[in-house]
C-alpha cells in the first residue's frame, strides 16, 4: 500500500482573533472560510502526490481546464463538532471516506484511501481548531472536493489530472432557529427530475446540483423553501427534498411511531444522517425502515391522520421539519404544520451523540483533538 505524506506549510498570516471571533458569533453558512486547506494531486504517472496543509487561497487553472467544460467534479460535505468537554470530533468521517469514493468510481476520477481522506480532514481540523465555533448548533462545516485538471476540450476519455482539496467553513445552524427548528414548506417537482436511473443520482457531484437550481427557484417563485424530487420515470414517487433526504413518520393512535425513508433505488443520494436515523430510531422505540411512497398516499395518509410528520435530514441542516407541502394540484398539511414529537426527539438525540451530551452506543464520534 501507497503512503501519503502531508507536508506542513502553516500560515503566518492567520485572520486576525477579533476578526475571527466576530466571524464565529454569526457565522452564517459557507460563507467564511478558515485560515488553511489542504490539497492532493494525481496523476497518471504519478498517482496521488503533492500533499499538503497549506495556506487558504486561490488556484490559477488555465481556461482549457477539464472541470469548466465537462463537470467531472464531486464533493463531499461532513462536520466537526465541539462537544462539552473541549474535544473536536467528527461523526463517521469513514462513511464520507466511502461515498467519495463511490462518487469518485462513477465519475471514472481516482479513489483515496479511506485512512488517507480522513487524515486529510483531521489534519485541517486539528491546524483550524480555533475556527470551530462553540455556541449551541454550531459546527466546522469541512468541504472535501475533487477536480478534473488535465488542460484541452478533448471529450474521449477521463481527464489525466485531478486536484483533490478539503476547506473548511464555520457555520450556523442551517435553517437559522437554534432549540426548536422552523417547519418548512416544500414544493413538488412535478415538472423537473434530479436523477434518472443509470444517471448519478447516488452519488454527490456538482451536476446534480446544477442541474437542480431551476427548480429550486420555481419553488421559491411558489413561496416554498425547498424542492420536493420525485422519482423521473412515473413522477410519482417521492425520493427526496432539495440536498436532503425525507422520512414519513406514521403514528398509530396509541400505538408505537414508525419512520419510513425511500428506498436506496440508485437514484438517490444514501445520506450518512439518513443511514444513522435508521440506527438509531429502533434504540428509542422508534421503528424504522425503507419503503416507497407517493404523492397521493403522502396527501391521503396526512388527510387520514395516519401520516403525523415528515422531515428532511442531511449533514448541513441536520433535521429540518416539513409543515407544508405545494403543489400544482393543491397542498396540504402535516398534523398541525409545526415540527412534530417525533422529529424531535431523534434529532435531540442525534445531536446530543454529535455534541457528546449522550453516550456513543455504535462508536460513530472520532475525536480529533
Ligand atoms: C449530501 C446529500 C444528502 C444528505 O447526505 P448526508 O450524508 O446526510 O449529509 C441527501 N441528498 C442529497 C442529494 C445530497 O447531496
Amino acid at each position: 500500500m501507497v503512503t501519503i505524506d502531508f507536508d506542513i506549510f502553516p500560515t503566518r498570516e492567520t485572520a486576525p482573533a477579533d476578526q475571527r471571533d466576530a466571524i464565529l458569533a454569526d457565522p452564517g453558512f459557507g460563507a467564511h472560510f478558515t485560515d488553511h486547506m489542504v490539497t492532493m494531486r494525481w496523476s497518471e504517472e504519478a498517482g496521488w502526490h503533492d500533499a499538503r496543509l497549506e495556506a487558504y487561497g486561490s488556484f490559477t487553472l488555465d481556461p482549457a481546464t477539464s472541470v469548466f467544460h465537462y463537470g467531472q467534479e464531486l464533493f463531499e460535505g461532513m462536520k466537526a463538532y465541539r462537544q462539552d468537554s473541549g474535544a473536536t470530533v467528527l461523526f463517521r468521517p469513514e462513511v464520507n471516506a466511502a461515498r467519495f469514493n463511490s462518487s469518485a468510481r462513477r465519475m471514472a476520477m481516482p479513489e483515496i484511501p479511506e485512512d488517507v481522506f480522513v487524515r486529510a480532514i483531521e489534519l485541517l481540523v486539528s491546524e483550524d481548531r480555533d475556527w470551530v465555533p462553540t455556541t449551541p448548533g454550531t459546527s466546522l462545516y469541512l468541504r472535501p472536493f475533487m477536480i478534473a485538471t488535465q488542460r484541452g476540450l478533448g471529450f474521449s476519455k477521463p481527464s489525466t489530472d485531478y486536484l483533490f482539496c478539503v476547506i473548511a467553513s464555520p457555520a450556523a445552524a442551517y435553517f437559522g432557529g437554534g432549540e426548536k427548528p422552523r417547519a418548512l414548506t416544500v414544493w413538488l417537482s412535478e415538472h423537473y427530475s434530479r436523477a434518472a436511473p443509470g444517471g448519478t443520482g447516488f452519488v454527490k457531484v456538482g451536476g446534480n446540483y446544477g442541474g437542480a437550481l431551476a427548480a429550486s427557484r420555481e419553488a421559491l417563485e411558489k413561496g416554498c423553501d425547498q424542492v420536493v424530487w420525485l422519482d423521473a420515470v412515473e413522477h410519482t414517487w417521492v425520493e427526496e427534498m432539495g440536498g436532503m433526504n425525507l422520512f414519513f413518520v406514521h403514528t398509530p393512535p396509541g400505538g408505537c411511531p414508525r419512520i419510513m425513508t425511500p428506498e436506496l433505488t440508485g437514484t438517490l443520494l444514501p445520506g450518512v444522517t439518513r443511514d444513522s436515523l435508521l440506527k438509531l430510531a429502533p434504540t428509542l422505540g422508534i421503528e424504522a425502515g425503507e419503503g416507497r411512497i407517493s404523492t397521493a398516499e403522502w396527501r391521503e395518509q396526512c388527510a387520514a391522520g395516519e401520516l403525523t410528520e415528515a422531515f428532511a435530514c442531511g449533514t448541513a441542516a441536520v433535521m429540518a421539519p416539513v409543515g407544508r407541502v405545494r403543489g400544482v394540484s393543491g397542498g396540504w398539511t402535516m398534523g398541525d404544520g409545526e415540527p412534530g414529537p417525533v422529529t424531535m426527539r431523534l434529532r435531540e438525540e442525534l445531536l446530543g451523540i454529535q455534541y457528546g451530551r449522550l453516550p456513543d452506543p455504535f462508536g460513530w464520534i472520532r475525536k480529533v483533538c
